[in-house]
Formats: structure tokens, sequence, C-alpha cells
């Protein structure tokens, strides 16, 4: 028999809410954190249109682990392509990235790798802000073209904070 999720009710099977994004039940090793980041985007993939995926991003955990963490971030990037994703889903993912960046910043002090991640996701981030924020401010309606330049830089960030951990 199914649960319900507690956030919204939803009938929930794995370790996440496929309606809001929500964690069911305990997660309580990096293993089945990186289990529920992997189903997350499983949700996120099948949602039905804009709305629900932007809500699954929003309603998605925060890791703990810092490979999870940096998992978290190269998939939320992916969310950013406007070829694929329209108005919410990139502006649900770009703060997504924001906490995942935040959150490895506490973990920064003393381990490398997630200092030298979030110097880099932080600096693309400040970056596609201002530029964004240029943009909007000259009345520009092409940030169209912004986020094109935008996921190239975080693509690329994710890809070497992958290798970072890969290596
Ligand atoms: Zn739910």
């Amino acid at each position: 028999m199914a649960d319900r999720c507690q956030s919204c009710g939803s009938e929930v099977r794995g370790r996440i809410c496929h309606f809001c994004g929500s964690v069911v039940g305990r997660i309580e090793t990096p293993e089945a954190e990186a289990e529920a980041i992997q189903e997350l985007h499983v949700a996120i993939s099948e949602a039905r249109d804009d709305q629900a995926r932007a809500r699954l991003i929003s309603g998605g955990p925060l890791p703990d682990d810092r490979d999870v963490l940096l998992d978290a971030a190269l998939r939320a990037t992916q969310l950013l392509d406007p070829k694929n994703y329209s108005y919410e889903t990139p502006h649900a993912a770009l703060r997504r990235i924001e906490a995942v960046a935040s959150k490895l910043r506490v973990l920064a002090p003393g381990d490398d790798v997630a200092q030298r991640g979030v110097n880099e996701l932080e600096k693309r981030l400040s970056e596609f802000q201002a530029a964004v924020a240029r943009e909007e401010q000259a009345g520009n309606k092409a940030v169209f073209g912004i986020l094109v330049v935008a996921v190239a830089l975080l693509a690329a960030v994710a890809y070497g904070t992958w290798r970072l951990l890969t290596g």
C-alpha cells in the first residue's frame, strides 16, 4: 500500500514525492541522498509541464553530503537550458544552484574540493545574475540569449567540479 506525502498528501513510493519534491521518510546515508537526488530528477524529467517541473525543483531536498551536493549542482545546471525549458524551470534551477552553493560553502573550510566547487559556482552565478540584471534594466527582451551563454558557463563549471571529483 502506498504512503502519503506528509507535505502535500500525494501518494508516494520511493524517496521523493513526485508532486512536490519533498523527501519521503528518513534519509540517513550519502547513498540514500544520492538516490533521492536521482529520483527527484527522474520526477522532474517526467513532469508534465513547466509549472510542475519548477515545483519539484523548488521543493527538492538539499543533500548534506559534499559529493551529492556537487551532483545536485550538476543536475540543476542541466535545467537551465532554454531550448528545453521555459521560464519558471530555469529560474527555479538557478535558485536551487544558489542554495546548493550556500550549503557547499558551509563545508568548504578544510575541504578543498568543496571550496573549489563553491568558488566556481558562485563566480559563474554572480556573472550570470549581473548579466541578467543589466539586460532587464536596459529593457532588453533578449534575456533568452543570456541564458544560452549561462548554460554553457554553468555546464563548464559543473564539468570542472565533476572532474575534481572523479579525476
Ligand atoms: Zn508531496
